[in-house]
């Protein structure tokens, strides 16, 4: 790898040659970044993002890790670890309290530190363990929520380092979907978030967050996985295709469709991104050729597959 550019990195955040990307998403599969620089904030983030794509190599920015199955050849090229997670306070403009956010903090984090402050409006997303990032790609959403709803704008940044500030409707925020997961706009990293914000009560809303860790606690797997590994088709939801298919419980080398929520992949200690993709496959070809639906995966794959 590029070592003008390692030098370059260096001097703006830790850089680590070859790391082991399974150490780093929640799937706990994948093989070797060739470079891997973790930044911790927005300024570091905009300059790694310039450099690598100065330099010419493939950069992948990496929130959470929580919604990306690395293959298991790893990544060639350049991945961001954003770690920018600073957030400011909520203020007022007229028209409501809003709040802005570094992209790499979790928007379950969000979603508490609001909540114990006595603002709503994003408690639904307590759950999620992304990145604010990772949750404008694939406008993350849940209890029939999305950030799309609550988001005022993102601000991001092109390879040549120039900020833009987008709307949700510039981005076209739709179920699981965004400009930037299409492609519609060019490559870029997300920076911050602005979003709005409803003074509320803490004691009641640190109250519905209670209620809907219960409720996740007792519908979700925990261990090694990715949420969802299907997005839900228009008229049912993902699961009852995988049921219908007869895949709940189905596992291929260390991969199991989860028993307690059959759109959970579960690694189940030693997993190989093939075993995942095997699933995966899977469950499509069955699903197609007992239904005709096609599933489309939520999960972004990344790196190199056999
Ligand atoms: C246990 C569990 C529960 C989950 N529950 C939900 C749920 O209820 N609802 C839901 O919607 N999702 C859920 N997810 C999935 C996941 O948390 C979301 O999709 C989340 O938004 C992904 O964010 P991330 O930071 O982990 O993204 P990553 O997995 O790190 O990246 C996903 C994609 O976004 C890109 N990306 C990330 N950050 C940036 C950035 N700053 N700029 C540009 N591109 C970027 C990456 O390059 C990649 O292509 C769950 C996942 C798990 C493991």
């Amino acid at each position: 790898m590029n070592d003008e550019l390692t030098a370059e990195l260096s001097r703006i955040a830790p850089v680590k040659r070859d790391e082991p990307m399974s150490r780093h998403v929640t799937f706990g599969v994948g093989g070797p970044a060739d470079l891997f620089v973790s930044v911790k904030n927005e300024e570091q983030l905009r300059e790694a993002f310039v450099s690598g794509k100065r330099h010419g190599v493939a950069v992948h920015i990496l929130g959470s890790g929580s919604n990306v199955l690395v293959g298991d050849g790893g990544i060639r090229g350049l991945v961001i670890d954003n770690q920018h997670a600073e957030i400011g306070e909520p203020w007022e403009n007229g028209v409501g309290p809003r709040v802005r956010a570094g992209s790499g903090l979790s928007f379950a984090t969000l979603a508490r530190r609001m909540a114990n402050g006595g603002y709503g409006g994003v408690e639904w997303a307590c759950g999620i363990p992304g990145s604010l990032g990772g949750a404008v790609v694939s406008n993350a959403g849940a209890y029939g929520r999305s950030l799309g709803d609550v988001l005022i704008s993102a601000r991001l940044t092109n390879p040549d380092g120039e900020v833009s500030e987008l709307s949700a409707a510039d981005l076209e925020l739709d179920y699981r979907r965004s400009a930037l997961a299409s492609g519609t706009i060019g490559e870029s990293a997300v920076l911050s978030v602005d979003v709005r914000l409803q003074k509320g009560d803490a004691e009641a809303l640190k109250e519905t967050i209670r209620r809907f860790d219960e409720q996740r606690k007792s519908a979700q797997p925990t261990g090694q996985n990715c949420g969802s590994v299907f997005k839900n088709p228009p008229d049912k939801a993902a699961w009852e295709f995988v049921d219908g298919a007869g895949l709940r419980g189905h596992r291929i080398g260390n991969a199991q469709f989860s028993e307690q929520h059959s759109n959970f992949i579960l690694n189940l200690g030693g997993a190989t991104a093939k075993d995942i993709t095997s699933l995966i496959e899977l469950a499509q070809e069955r699903i197609r050729e007992r239904t005709g639906v096609e599933m489309t995966p939520e999960v972004a794959f990344v790196g190199e597959f056999e």
